[in-house]
């Protein structure tokens, strides 16, 4: 009987390995197609100030709208996309996208929130990056603080001193720096000050456990502090609950993302929300919620 189930188990798993390897290779051999046929769309995730709640900035989240699979995530294609490193004009694509959009929100509403980008390492690690950027820049004429980019720590410890020199020259330009899933990747706080940085994101793992998680609530206060100490902005990624977010005002965190406000929205439900009443303003939780 053991022997049979641990047969059956086995060709289970392999069935189910198969079916990941061919979906794997299928999306890998689309991406080129997508890219080719604008199948990306970008998803924006409102950033709150606890001050009246005002949506002050927001996340420019990437999906890819398959015809046959539906939206396929990003942590299922980024990673195909670093490998074969289709991640270059995929990442130019999502740069020049949130430009533009910028530069149609200044243009219609006489103002914009800051948006982030993610950027990979790969993207980093091309040499060309600093230079479309700036070429972006030029064409729309946007303020480059209105554009905020988003590297993970781990990305930070692995890359070295090329990386840090091109993230100089991304700050040169006037574009603001963060560092996304802050805690998870062990950096020091000396390696830190070496950085050109404005701000940590802290991540959603440790926000899900607290208030009540001793670990959880210790890292959170150590780097709010730390990022007061070293004169960063912190935000608070992946806020659900109301307890959550108590807490984290207590322990004097500000900016705020996460489902408990928002989910990722589509650039209508965007602009409906916050831009259609940024002369009124929204009714949150009893309290107004504004852009301006
Ligand atoms: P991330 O940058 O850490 O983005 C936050 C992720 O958490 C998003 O997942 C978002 O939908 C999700 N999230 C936000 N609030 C909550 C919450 O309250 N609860 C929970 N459970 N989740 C929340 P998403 O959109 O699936 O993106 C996953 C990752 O894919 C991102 O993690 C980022 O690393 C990567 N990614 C997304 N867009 C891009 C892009 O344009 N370029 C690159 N290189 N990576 C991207
Ligand atoms: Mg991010
Ligand atoms: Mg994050
Ligand atoms: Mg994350």
């Amino acid at each position: 009987y053991a022997e049979s189930m641990g047969r059956n188990r086995y060709a289970v798993f392999t069935r189910a390995m198969e079916k990941a390897v061919v979906r794997r290779q299928v999306l890998e051999s689309e991406l080129h197609k997508a890219l080719q046929e604008s199948r990306f769309i970008l998803r924006f995730q409102p950033q709150i100030a606890d001050d009246d709640y005002k949506c002050i900035g927001a996340e420019a989240l990437l999906r890819w709208s398959h015809p046959t699979e539906g939206i396929v995530s990003p942590t299922e294609f980024i990673p195909i996309a670093e490998q074969n490193h289709l991640i270059i004009p995929i990442g130019e694509w999502v740069l020049k996208q949130v430009c533009h959009q910028i530069k149609y929100w200044l243009e219609t509403y006489g103002y914009s929130p800051f948006i982030t980008v993610n950027l990979s390492a790969v993207q980093i690690r091309n040499s060309d990056l600093v230079h479309y950027i700036e070429k972006l820049l030029e064409q729309t004429q946007i303020p480059p603080h209105l554009l905020e980019l988003e590297i993970t720590e781990t990305v930070l410890l692995h890359e070295g001193r090329a990386s840090i020199e091109v993230l100089n020259q991304l700050r040169n330009l006037g574009l603001k720096l963060s560092i996304d899933d802050f805690g998870t990747g062990y950096s020091s706080l000396n390696y830190l000050k070496r950085l050109p940085l404005d701000k940590l994101k802290i991540d959603r793992s440790f926000v899900k456990d607290i208030p009540g998680d001793p670990d959880s609530e210790t890292i959170i206060n150590t780097i709010i502090n730390m990022s007061h100490d070293m004169g960063l902005e912190v935000i608070a990624e992946g806020v659900e609950t109301k307890e959550q977010l108590n807490y984290l005002l207590a322990e004097q965190c500000c900016l705020f993302q996460g489902f408990y406000f928002d989910p990722p929205l589509s650039l209508k439900q965007f602009e409906t929300k916050y831009f259609d009443n940024l002369h009124h303003s929204v009714l949150f939780d009893n309290k107004v919620v504004s852009l301006k």
